[in-house]
């Protein structure tokens, strides 16, 4: 039963590995960085918005990644504990600070980003310092791939996803594309793809599917050119239009909830979260296309909520919030 800040003791636990880094965004909206006049914070990074949507859901996770040994650093650290999410995993950098990504969306619809990472303490996380005890009790080990772009950060992801599958988890995949990054777009499709075969669940959106097949096509044919052996369940993720599904044995789609969006920063990693505090405890339900479908849904509904309020974070849902959301739209 929930205990302990709403966090589930007797459930599997979740290990989200990578970088956790502090958006700057603009305090007026559709303006260029330059044109700002002021900046808020708003945590981010992809595997702790995931790791703080499963404590929100009544999930047990923990974070592994590097933070600088900074006001930043701390605060950020404070957030996941303030979520329920396990710390034992985080260390502190005592030369690099915290990562910073100044980001914006201008009138014209274009994202700018400037980044602060030269480099960020995320980036120096080698694979001497991983808590491998923690990383061992992992049901689901949980990766993006900003995590590969850079040493000693790159060795560590490989040797936690080794760990973790050797000791009996789950992999899950959200590769998570941001190209300015990456030294160059075939660097980045490179080195994505490097770990593919590795996963048991992938996660991708429209962009990255296209990004990866080269393809302009968002359709099973270019999804399935994306299918390896190993994997379990590959999603595609379609903004407002939900979700395509594959698995070995069957695929479809479940649609989006019709929602009035302001800001759709982290529904991605709200959608992650949901699936897998529902497959941590089951995996069985890979194989049965009406529970997975239900899965999905209650993911989407997820995605959905997390697009109604500004930021990330404090958009993810909490179980109430998304029972009177689910009952209100079903
Ligand atoms: P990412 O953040 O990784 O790009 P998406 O934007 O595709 O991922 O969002 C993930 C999920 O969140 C979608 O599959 C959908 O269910 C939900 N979602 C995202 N945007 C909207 C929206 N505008 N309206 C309703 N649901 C949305």
């Amino acid at each position: 039963m929930a205990s302990n800040n709403g966090v589930n003791d007797d459930g599997g636990l979740i290990v989200s590995f990578g970088e956790m880094l502090i958006d700057f965004v603009p305090t007026v909206s559709g303006v260029s960085l330059a044109e700002a006049p002021g900046f808020l914070k708003a945590p981010g990074g992809a595997p702790a918005n995931v790791a703080i949507a499963v404590s929100r859901l009544g999930g047990k996770s923990a974070f592994v990644g590097k933070l600088g040994d900074d006001e930043f650093g701390h605060m950020l650290a404070g957030i996941l504990k303030e979520n329920g999410v396990s710390g034992s995993g985080i260390c502190f950098d005592q030369g690099a600070r915290t990562a910073l990504a100044f980001v914006t969306l201008k009138s014209d619809g274009d994202r700018e980003f400037m980044f602060y990472r030269n480099p960020s303490a995320d980036m120096l996380l080698t694979p001497d310092e991983l808590n491998l005890e923690l990383i061992r009790s992992a049901k689901v080990f949980h990766y993006g791939s900003i995590s590969l772009i850079v040493e000693p950060c790159r060795s560590a992801h490989l040797k936690a996803m080794e760990v973790a599958k050797d000791a009996g988890a789950l992999l899950s995949y959200d590769p998570n594309l941001r190209l300015p990054l990456w030294p160059s777009a075939k660097e980045a499709r490179e080195q994505i793809m490097s770990i593919w075969d590795k996963a048991e669940v992938i996660k991708v959106s429209d962009n990255e599917l296209e990004f990866l097949t080269g393809s302009d096509k968002i359709d099973d044919e270019s999804a399935m050119s994306l299918w390896h052996p190993n994997l379990k369940l590959l999603l595609v993720t379609l903004g407002d239009k939900g979700c395509n599904y594959y698995t070995k044995h069957f695929h479809g789609t479940v649609g989006a909830f019709q929602v009035k969006a302001v800001d759709t920063t982290g529904a991605g990693d709200s959608f992650v979260g949901a699936l897998l505090t529902k497959i941590v405890d089951d995996q069985s339900v890979l194989e049965d296309e009406g529970k997975l479908k239900e899965i999905l849904r209650y993911a989407c509904a997820c995605g959905a909520i997390t697009t109604t309020k500004k930021g990330a974070i404090p958009a993810l849902p909490t179980v109430p919030e998304l029972d009177a959301f689910l009952n209100a739209h079903h």
